[in-house]
């Protein structure tokens, strides 16, 4: 076992142990949040023909050579086509066919005119200057060629994929089969929401919070409920948790108190430890274990440092268990707004959000920072990463920070 690594040391040895999940094929609008499972190669040109982007006249660009204002150009027209039908006639010299948006551009035709740029009257159409050949025509293919690969394997399917997939007439994707994270919560001072709060109790919060992020994640949390402080208890749950899904996560109980029971728990329930405590502030007292290829991850109970190593340790590997091609955080830099008094004996990191302006990122700390502050990751979108042995910080010092949260949520 180790003791007391660095986060990115503790993220390699979880990252390490990640299996692919299987693999179905699901009607498109299910994918939506899912990963891809395989590339999705066009099997049409997009658009599927040359068509018109605007309401306009399609004609030879070669007959409007000499057109001017003073001696216009004057085209006999065939035949009138809106979205959706196709012409019975061609273009010919002389000629032209009025188009709507979204008709197919008829043959012989290479350039469409605007309607508000020509004058109309009986079946004549008069130009007033020449036109550039292929000019207002989207031609088949230009958004996507047949035999294109239009999505690799482990992106996230997002509403424009799914409009993108739906466009080239695909109608079931295959997708990753949803991973399972079993969560516990332990501690004899937790009661459940519908109980009513006696002295010494608190409410499980870190239950419903990663529960979210799971549902958010796109994974299936498996609620396993609070335990007492009771290594027996405990090893029970795990086990459990160990049935019925691909990762177990537990709060609370993994410090070195006398009722802090989980690392023997996980023992006891067969599982091998991994490492046990990550050099980071807040929530250093983390456990990783595994057993039959799952992964046991045992956070601090305080339901910040639970919230935030979930989110630095935790999110990145089941984003790679869930197949995604991008599963580790961008980093940004920025220009502090705020101060921070405190010196950082051991890497630490602070919850803030970071703002635009004049092309300049700023940050800003969302609040107080210690440890039960939980409303400070309500605006979190950055954990600003403080390197170990800094002093305090001050309005103005550049620092740099992980995105949190969506705002990264693309797949490259
Ligand atoms: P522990 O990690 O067990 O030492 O707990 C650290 C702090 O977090 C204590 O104040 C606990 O009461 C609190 N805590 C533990 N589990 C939870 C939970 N599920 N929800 C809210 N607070 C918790
Ligand atoms: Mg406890």
């Amino acid at each position: 076992m180790k003791h007391n690594i660095s986060l990115e040391e503790a993220q390699d040895l979880l990252l390490e142990k990640t299996i692919r999940p299987g693999e179905s094929h699901v009607p498109l609008i299910d994918a939506l949040g899912r990963i891809l499972s395989q590339d999705i190669v066009a099997r049409e040109n997009s658009p599927f023909f040359d068509r018109s982007p605007l309401d306009g006249y399609a004609l030879l660009a070669s007959d409007t050579g000499s057109a001017t204002s003073a001696q216009p150009v004057r085209l006999r027209v065939l035949e009138e086509i809106p979205a959706g039908y196709v012409a019975v006639c061609q273009v010919t010299s002389g000629t032209a066919i009025k188009v709507m948006t979204g008709a197919p551009i008829p043959q012989g035709a290479d350039v469409v005119v605007k309607y508000e740029e020509v004058e109309r009257e009986g079946e004549i159409v008069t130009i007033f200057e020449p036109l550039k050949t292929r000019t207002n025509v989207v031609y088949s293919g230009e958004d996507v060629k047949k035999g294109e690969v239009v999505a690799r394997q482990g992106i996230l399917v997002t509403p424009a994929l799914i409009g993108l997939l739906a466009g080239l007439g695909i109608g079931s994707v295959p997708v990753y089969q949803r991973i399972k994270v079993a969560i516990l919560s332990t501690g004899d001072e937790l009661i459940d929401l519908n109980e009513s709060l006696r002295p010494g109790k608190i409410y499980d919060s870190n239950r419903h919070t990663l529960q979210a992020r799971c549902l958010e994640l796109g994974v299936e949390p498996v609620m396993l409920g609070n335990v007492a402080d009771q290594q027996n208890q405990v090893a029970d749950r795990i086990r459990e948790g160990l049935k019925q899904a691909d990762v177990v996560i537990t709060t609370g109980g993994v410090s070195v108190g006398d009722y802090d029971v989980v690392q023997d728990a996980a023992k006891e329930a067969g599982a091998e430890i991994i490492f046990w405590k990550v050099d980071i502030k807040p929530g250093s007292p983390i456990l990783a274990a595994t057993k039959d290829q799952k992964l046991i991850v045992g956070l601090s109970g305080n339901p910040v440092a639970a919230l935030i190593t979930f989110d630095l340790l935790v999110i990145p590997f089941l984003k790679k268990m869930m197949g995604r091609r991008k599963y580790l955080y961008s980093k940004i830099q920025g220009t502090l707004l705020d101060g921070f008094g405190k010196s950082s004996e051991q890497r630490r990191f602070l919850r803030a959000r970071f703002l635009m302006e004049n092309g300049n990122t700023l940050v800003r700390l969302t609040g107080i920072q210690n440890n039960s502050a939980l409303k400070s990751m309500m605006e979190c979108n950055l954990f600003v990463d403080v390197p170990a042995g800094s002093g305090p910080l001050n309005p103005g010092d550049v620092v740099s920070a992980y995105i949190i949260g969506n705002i990264d949520n693309v797949d490259e």
